[in-house]
């Protein structure tokens, strides 16, 4: 594979299909510069291609078709996707396809995990799942049984996982949380004003409690979460985000561009530029959260391992 630029909209590269550039297809030109990278070299990406496929496994890398993805295979890294690929949500930003009644959990998908993430090498194992609210636990047991798992079967990696909000069910979360991950994720996603638009069936001030919930557990060594930018949020919105986060003891925060997935789905007010990421990665820490992680092509999983590896041993995490 070449190491030529590529529009990370271009579908240039086959079976690995990227989102539509929605601007392109309005008419309005390319995406700013700061949103074309440079293709990943190497035989790994299909290595870790390989190795998903051969164990039928989902990732979120592909199925909501992240634009990092290249990359992340090629680091030979994905976050796998539990419970199907079905989510019974549909929010306004993502491209998982929505069904009610999605298929029940696979029993064996925690071993099949457990046993990708050590032929992929993996020493921190990112899980994500689709919303179950069809199930009686909502997927929290199924959680519960993959990190233990992967302990079982490598019992040196360290485990984020990024769950839902459980409908804010404290008994579901003490399910997953006593399983003890190394990291609890759960992603506001946006601002206050724009969450009834952005994730219908969720809500910001439930976010604030699961990740106060999970915090004051002290079953967890972190607490994580996400926003994307990009939505039509204002600077002072993304501060007060911020300062909530900071105040439910999120010691870990990533924030990155919105990109719009597809037709349906909310378009892109604005490109933020990389000077305006750093500002925010900058008031974060100000405000005292400790790991900020901000930038067009951060996502909550983006460089996950690198971000553990720093909150772990102390240390400034600067990209
Ligand atoms: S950033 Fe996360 S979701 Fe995107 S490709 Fe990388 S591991 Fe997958």
């Amino acid at each position: 594979m070449s190491d030529d630029l590529y529009d990370p909209y271009s579908k240039k590269v086959k079976g690995n299909a990227l989102p539509e550039n929605p601007e392109k297809r309005k008419g309005a030109g390319r995406f700013p510069s700061w949103l074309h990278r440079k293709l990943p070299p190497g035989p790994e990406l299909f290595k870790t291609h390989a190795i998903l496929k051969e164990n039928n496994l989902n990732t979120v890398c592909s199925e909501a078709k992240c634009p990092n993805r290249l990359e992340c295979y090629a680091n030979k890294t994905a976050t796998f996707l539990a419970l199907g690929k079905e989510c019974t949500r549909a929010c306004g930003f993502c491209d998982i396809n929505f069904d009610k009644t999605p298929k029940l959990p696979e029993n064996d998908e925690p071993v099949r995990i457990a046993k990708s993430a050590k032929d992929l090498g993996l020493r921190h194992v990112v899980i994500t799942m689709v919303a179950r609210d069809d199930l009686p636990d909502q997927g929290a047991s199924h959680i519960a049984e993959i990190i233990r798992a992967i302990r079982k079967e490598n019992e040196k990696a360290s485990v984020e996982v990024l769950t839902s909000d459980f409908s804010g069910n404290e008994k579901l979360l003490d399910t997953v949380l006593a399983a003890k991950p190394e990291i609890f994720n759960h992603n506001l996603e946006t601002v206050k004003r724009l969450s009834p638009k952005v994730r219908h069936k969720a809500s910001y001030k439930r976010t604030l409690s699961v990740l106060n919930y999970a915090h004051k557990s002290g079953k967890v060594p972190f607490v994580k979460s996400g926003i994307m930018v990009g939505l039509g949020e204002t600077n002072a919105e993304v501060k007060e985000t911020l300062q909530d986060l900071h105040k439910v003891g999120c010691s870990i925060v990533t924030i990155g561009q919105y990109l719009q997935p597809n037709k349906q789905k909310l378009i892109v007010k604005a490109f933020v530029t990389p000077e305006q990421f750093k500002d925010y990665e900058r008031c974060g820490k100000h405000l005292g959260i400790p790991y900020v992680y901000s930038g067009p092509f951060v996502r909550s999983s983006y460089n996950a391992s690198l971000l553990k590896d720093h909150a772990f041993k102390g240390e400034t995490f600067n990209d």
